[in-house]
């Protein structure tokens, strides 16, 4: 059987729709090959402390951060910063919402903590969602703003009747840069810069309350070991002073410079929710309509505006389509490998343009039109 060519005039111009890593605008890219870049340079001179500043400044004001908020950051991505929470945010006892594999990791990893209590845990099924809500004797909330395996979305919101002292931590790792939070009802907003934000992986940011400060000077100063790598409230005395502890990927700080004041050109985060939420709308009407589609996360109020799930019907093999769509140029549609769904799953962050969504699906009514007939 020959491989299907999909007619170039349907091809978006860009044709990255990955989750994360995630698209990077090529203007960006070669600007790492330019004049002004910091590549191969020593990241405790001025030009790079400038950088990391930016960063902070702009973020800063993306999210409107209150007074007493700080921007921390450092090597590790999201990952490192849930190790970093167990270490140095959370005193006996989290709860956790896990409705999909990233925000189950995270539970996973405080309950691995040896001297922290098992996490409450608030489980609903993959595509639904499950938020904590209050316990006696815990402390720390927490939960994903997206789950990025399943294209589900949830509130940002202080859960009634917690505690007066209680934290709550919000994995905003695939919703940052692309949906907008109040900072007010968060203590920690952490996320890394390969998604939204258009830059490489390897880096955590964290905006942290004043709240989540004194726990962290708190429990870092206590009895419990806080290797250097985790401290967070070193890190903090870093990113004050625009650094970070340890050498950073200037590549990626300097992309998510860019993508920072890309969006804060156009409109801040209202201009990029507008842009996430028109971009996921074009697919899920189109996969509402389509007799061989369907949107996987079946309430309307908890599809995603970032990261779009497509069940496909079984009449299709949707291993097969993302191969052929590769084969074109058209990447990373493939489902998270562990939810193990026939679907697909579309990254539509705010880097991605509304158009090319568009013109993935005129792809994907040509594909699914020959396919099924193979
Ligand atoms: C991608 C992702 C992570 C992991 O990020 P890393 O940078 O790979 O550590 C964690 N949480 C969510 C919600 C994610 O989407």
């Amino acid at each position: 059987m020959s491989e299907l060519i999909i007619p170039a005039d349907l091809l978006p111009a860009d044709a990255r729709f990955g989750s994360g890593p995630s698209r990077i605008r090529r203007e960006v890219l070669e600007s790492l090959a330019g004049p002004d870049s910091v590549m191969g340079t020593s990241h405790r001179e001025p030009p790079v402390k400038h950088l990391v500043s930016s960063i902070r400044s702009g973020l800063a004001e993306l999210y409107h951060l209150p007074a007493g908020y700080e921007v921390a950051l450092g090597n590790g991505g999201a990952t490192l910063f849930w190790a970093m929470a167990a270490a140095c945010l959370v005193r006996h006892r989290s709860a956790n919402g896990v409705y999909g594999e990233f925000s189950r990791k995270f539970a996973r990893t405080l309950q691995a903590a040896p001297y922290l209590a098992d996490p409450a845990i608030f489980e609903a099924t993959p595509g639904s969602l499950a938020l904590p809500t209050a316990v006696r004797g815990v402390g720390t909330y927490a939960w994903a703003q997206n789950e990025t395996s399943t294209g589900v979305i949830a509130p940002v919101a202080r859960p009634v009747d917690i505690d007066e002292d209680s934290l709550v931590l919000i994995d905003a790792t695939s919703a940052a840069g692309g949906v907008n939070a109040d900072m007010a009802e968060v203590d920690a907003y952490y996320f890394s810069p390969q998604k939204n934000f258009a830059s490489d992986g390897g880096l955590w940011v964290a905006f942290l309350s004043p709240a989540a400060l004194a726990r962290s000077a708190d429990l870092t100063s206590s009895a419990r070991w806080v290797p250097d790598i985790l401290n967070l409230s070193m890190a903090v005395d870093n990113s004050q002073a625009d650094q970070t502890v340890n050498t950073p990927a200037l590549a990626t700080l300097t992309m998510l410079e860019a993508q920072v004041r890309w969006l804060l050109d156009r409109g801040g985060m209202n201009w990029a929710a507008h842009r996430t939420a028109t971009s996921s709308g074009i697919l899920y009407r189109w996969a509402e309509d389509h007799p061989l589609a369907a949107p996987f996360v079946r309430d309307p109020g908890l599809r995603s505006p970032v990261v779009v799930t497509i069940d496909l019907d079984r009449s299709i093999d949707a291993e097969e389509l993302c191969r052929i769509a590769r084969a074109n140029g058209i990447v990373d549609i493939d489902p998270y490998r562990k939810l193990g769904r026939n679907q697909i799953r579309v990254g539509t962050f705010s880097a991605v343009d509304p158009a090319d969504v568009e013109a993935l699906t005129a792809c994907l009514d040509w594909l699914l039109e020959r396919i099924r007939r193979r």
